[in-house]
């Protein structure tokens, strides 16, 4: 692995161990670029407080954080400050506006929830109903189309029991809509190794038959998992199972100043 681009800081409430050591074991590993890109901060416009992000209080300390650890660390390794962002319509916009003081690298589009997280579903609990995954996909192409994004992280995060047809069309429009607007996928090693509902078979098929440009992310949570040899042979041996040939390192879209 050369580049790694989905890493979390303990900032996130869910994930653990000094930054540094996420640096230092990506260093160890021979990464060239390591990413970071926590849940960002998201200021809700009703006032909910979402766990699992950033809290917009520490959004000063996950910048400082990170721009001191890539000054540091300059000479060993490039560092990036990113985001993980879901695309929620009614707070979208005013997201973007509170982190546009930031001078941020890039950010890549990782929906967990339907909707606007408060009033939505959360897409890896198992599911029947089949809007699900139709409001997931219509959310993760309007992400899309704001052309803001650098990936889609586990575009196959959805958990759902229904009709193969109802997935094979709704995963299809996904890669297609992700080919168009020439933006990777992410085979995430974290759902991999640690036996989720995702990477899903079905999905990956589809993106091999479409064509889309594909990279393996460890979606860290804990620092020996940046970069780990043995976890990214297996994400390879997943990806060739479809004939799928990883990318080493992602084109960034760089941060447009609204
Ligand atoms: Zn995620
Ligand atoms: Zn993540």
């Amino acid at each position: 692995m050369l580049a790694n681009y989905h890493t979390h800081t303990y900032l996130c409430h869910h994930a653990y161990d000094e930054p540094r050591q996420y640096v230092e074991q990506a260093i160890n590993n021979g990464l060239k670029v390591l990413g970071f890109s926590d849940h960002v901060p998201y200021p809700f416009k009703n006032g909910y407080v979402s766990d699992y992000h950033i809290f917009v209080s520490d959004s000063d300390k996950y910048v400082d954080i990170v721009t001191s650890l890539k000054k540091e660390y300059k000479n060993d390794i490039e560092i990036l400050l990113g985001y993980e962002v879901e695309y929620y319509p009614k707070d979208f916009e005013r997201m973007l506006n509170f982190i546009s003081q930031y001078d941020y690298d890039y950010l890549i589009l990782g929906q967990h929830f339907t909707f606007n997280e408060y009033d939505g579903h959360y897409v890896a609990f198992n599911s029947r109903d089949k809007n699900v995954l139709t409001q997931y996909v219509n959310q993760v192409c309007d992400g899309i189309d704001t052309g803001l994004f650098s990936l889609v992280a586990h575009p196959d995060i959805v958990n759902m029991t229904c009709d193969e047809k109802h997935k094979i069309r709704e995963y299809t429009r996904l890669c297609e809509h992700a080919k168009k607007n020439i933006i990777p996928l992410e085979i995430n090693l974290l759902g991999l190794v640690a036996r989720r509902n995702y990477p899903t078979d079905l999905f990956w098929e589809i993106a091999a038959k479409v064509g889309n440009e594909v990279i393996i992310s460890c979606d860290a949570h804990d620092a020996y998992r940046v970069g780990n040899k043995k976890e990214y042979e297996r994400g390879l041996e997943y990806a060739a199972k479809f004939g799928i040939k990883p990318i080493d390192y992602l084109n960034l879209v760089k941060k447009t100043t609204a």
